[in-house]
């Protein structure tokens, strides 16, 4: 791979990369990690498949009853629809009756009861009239009503979750009513970040009582730790680092060593003090890209050794937007996700967003529903790259295509909302 020589200057705009191209070169670029292993299910969470699971057994095992009633032979009802039945005896949720039930007979069940022999629905008990063992029945009975058919929910023998599926509760679910208790999993990735600046301070050199001149606390190190610890990656941070070629070399020379993905922020641009630039030259098959997006127009992206790597810009909402457009799809798919671009949903924009042509902007901003139920969205207000704050105020980026040149209110804009339903 050589992404330092292919062009980013095919589009109109100023030389710069569309977001787009950016995504497929990463696309071409990833590969999954390919080591698996057998964990149990209780340990699987988050974790993803890396063969396809299929069934061993049929869900539900038994055709049983959704609702609590009288299992009977539909066929014992006249076409008059009234019939007063003997009630045999109970099939329990994991107690069956064991008997059969012929015209005539009706068995008390109770949702989850397997349905005995013989009968082919349950009217629910809300429609019988009850007197010693004998129910009346006066409503109309369709047969396989109010039934749960073995198999209706998964078949023996289906395909029922694909390579490349993240166990989140819902799959856990799956596996655990199939009676799979072991599942294979591709290998926990291992991400290591650290961020550059010689003006940054980490808070824990912090004396708590002021900081240098020219000085700023590090956010970036807390940004990269917050939104990788929601991808299930074993997570190594290497501190800030000097802008100093020689520390560079080191920080990214070890983190390529421990890591399958390193992520640096600071330093991507071409000033005299953009030593992540300098020394991925030496390091590493490394591309810088600039991007038309705003935030986070510079961006590097290669490998070194057997780790991908990743040189955010320094600003800490660039910071944020990058990872959320490019990192996390890639990480990802590192770890053996199937593609997933950020999602999207369109909203009714209610501020007025300026932007300039050319590129795409990822403003911030609330999205909610008004009276109507209808999605709205509002700008959090100025949208500077070095407002970490904007970012906590909003819900979601609000994407503003490159072709556009503003927005009004009233306009129907692409939202990327911020949180998962399960994440
Ligand atoms: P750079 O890309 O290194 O020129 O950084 C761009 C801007 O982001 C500068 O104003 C930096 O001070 C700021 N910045 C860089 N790294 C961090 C960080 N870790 N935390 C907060 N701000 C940062
Ligand atoms: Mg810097």
């Amino acid at each position: 791979m050589s992404l330092e020589k292919q062009p980013s200057c095919d589009d109109p705009f100023d030389n710069l990369m569309p977001v787009e191209q950016a995504r497929e070169r990463l696309t071409q670029a990833l590969r999954v990690v390919d080591q698996t292993e057998t964990v149990a299910l209780i340990d699987a969470h988050g974790r993803v498949l890396s063969d396809d699971v299929v069934s061993p057994v049929n869900v539900p095992g038994f055709a049983n009853s959704a609702m609590d009633g009288y299992a009977i032979s539909s066929a014992s009802i006249p076409a008059s629809g009234v019939a007063t039945l003997q009630v045999l005896g109970t099939a329990w949720a994991g107690k069956i009756y064991a008997g059969r039930v012929q015209a005539g007979q009706a068995v008390r069940i109770f949702t989850g009861g397997l349905i005995p022999e013989g009968a082919d629905t349950v009217v629910i008990q809300e429609h019988v009239v009850l007197n010693d063992d004998q129910v009346t029945i006066d409503s109309e009975v369709t047969p396989l009503r109010n039934v749960r058919l073995a198999g209706e929910d998964v078949k023996i023998n289906q395909s029922v979750l694909l390579a490349g599926t993240q166990l989140e509760a819902a799959e856990l679910g799956v596996l655990s009513s199939l009676g799979i208790n072991h599942v294979d999993v591709y290998r926990r990735i291992c991400v290591a970040f650290f961020t550059t600046g010689d003006e940054l301070c980490a808070l824990d050199k912090y004396s708590g009582t002021s900081l240098e001149p020219g000085m700023l606390f590090d956010s970036n190190r807390y940004i990269l730790y917050g939104m990788l610890s929601r991808l299930n990656v074993e997570i190594v941070d290497l501190g800030i680092i000097g802008d100093n070629a020689e520390d560079t070399r080191t920080a990214m020379q070890q983190a390529a060593d421990v890591a399958d993905v390193v992520i640096s922020s600071g330093g991507v641009s071409a000033g005299d003090a953009d030593f992540v630039t300098q020394v991925f030259h030496e390091l590493g098959d490394v591309g810088f890209w600039k991007i038309a997006m705003r935030p986070g127009r510079p961006l590097a992206f290669g490998e070194i050794g057997n780790a991908f790597f990743f040189g955010l810009p320094g600003n800490p909402v660039a910071v944020m937007v990058t990872f959320l457009q490019f990192v996390q799809p890639s990480i990802k798919r590192v770890m053996g996700l199937k593609a997933s671009e950020p999602f999207t949903i369109e909203a009714t924009c209610l501020s007025k967003l300026r932007k300039s042509l050319g590129r795409v902007e990822y403003q911030r901003g609330v999205i909610s529903n008004d009276e109507r139920g209808n999605l709205t969205v509002s700008s959090t207000g100025k949208q500077g790259a070095g407002r970490i704050s904007s970012m906590s105020a909003a819900n979601c980026l609000i994407v503003v295509a490159a072709d556009v040149a503003g927005v009004e209110p009233g306009d129907l804009v692409e939202v990327q909302p911020f949180q998962g339903l399960f994440g």
